[in-house]
C-alpha cells in the first residue's frame, strides 16, 4: 500500500525537507509513501499572480481567497482521505488521530498562511481544520510536516520493529519510561541495576513503574 500526502501549499520548496531524511526518507525511496504539492500561485491569472486579499470588515493582514483555494484544492483530485486544514482552531492532533490518519490511504493536507483562509472554502469543501498545538505558526507547512511523519511512522512497513512502537508516548496512554544504553558509566551516573540483571520480568515491571511515576509527575491529565 502506498500512503499519498497532496500539499496545498504557497512554499512546495519547503518538502520534503524533514521528510525526506532518516526512517520517512527511506520510506519514501522505497515507494511506501508518495508526496505531492500544489502551488496555489500556479492557479491563478493575473499578473501579480493574487492569493490573498484584505479582511472583510477590515483588521489587520490578508485572508487567502476561497476561490483560488477552491481551484486548487480541485486540482489535487487524485489524494484520497480526508482534505485537512492546518489551523490553530482545529481538533487538537494526536497519537490517536495519527493511527486513524495512517489508516487512511492518505490525506490532502492546505496550509494557510497570513491571517488564515476564507471561511467559505472551509465549507465548501468540508475542510477539517487540525491543530498541532496552543500556539500560532507563521503557515501550516511545519504543522503538516509533524502530521505527516507522526503518521507515517504508524503505516505498516516504515519503522522496522513494530514492538518497539507500542512502548512508546502515548501508545498506552502513558509516557515512556527512561532508556539507557552503553557506556554502562558516564560522568559518574550508572544505568539502573535492574536493566542489566537479565530478569524480563522485573525490567517490565520497573519500565511499568517508571512509566507511571513520569506520567503522574508531567501529564496528569492522560491518566484520566
Ligand atoms: N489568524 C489565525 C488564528 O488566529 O487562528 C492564525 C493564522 S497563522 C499566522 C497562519 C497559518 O499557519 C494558519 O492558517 C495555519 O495554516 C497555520 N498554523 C498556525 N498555527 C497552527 C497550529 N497551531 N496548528 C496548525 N496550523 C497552524
Amino acid at each position: 500500500m502506498k500512503w499519498k500526502a497532496g500539499i496545498v501549499t504557497l512554499y512546495p520548496e519547503a518538502f520534503p525537507g524533514p521528510l525526506g531524511v532518516g526512517v520517512i526518507g527511506r520510506a519514501k525511496a522505497d515507494g511506501l509513501w508518495s508526496l505531492n504539492t500544489i502551488n496555489p500561485r500556479d492557479i491563478t491569472e493575473d499578473k501579480h499572480r493574487t492569493v490573498d486579499d484584505t479582511p472583510a470588515g477590515g483588521g489587520p493582514g490578508m485572508v487567502m481567497r476561497a476561490d483560488i483555494l477552491a481551484r486548487t484544492i480541485d486540482k489535487m483530485e487524485a489524494v484520497p482521505g480526508p482534505k485537512l486544514l492546518l489551523s490553530p482552531r482545529g481538533r487538537p492532533f494526536d497519537q490517536p488521530f495519527a493511527h486513524e490518519l495512517s489508516e487512511q490511504p492518505g490525506a490532502l493536507f492546505v496550509c494557510g498562511r497570513f491571517e488564515g483562509v476564507d471561511q467559505r472554502v472551509i465549507e465548501a469543501r468540508e475542510l477539517v481544520e487540525v491543530s498541532i498545538g496552543d500556539y500560532v505558526l507563521a503557515g501550516g507547512e511545519v504543522a503538516a510536516m509533524a502530521m505527516i511523519e507522526a503518521c507515517l511512522r504508524l503505516v505498516p512497513g516504515v519503522l522496522g520493529a513494530l514492538a518497539s512502537r507500542d512502548e512508546e508516548s502515548f501508545e498506552n496512554g502513558l509516557l515512556e519510561y527512561p532508556q539507557f544504553t552503553r557506556p554502562r558509566e558516564f560522568e559518574g551516573r550508572h544505568i539502573p541495576d535492574v536493566l542489566l540483571s537479565g530478569d524480563h520480568k522485573k525490567i517490565a515491571q520497573w519500565r511499568e513503574e517508571q512509566s507511571l511515576a513520569l506520567t503522574r509527575a508531567r501529564r496528569p491529565d492522560l491518566l484520566k
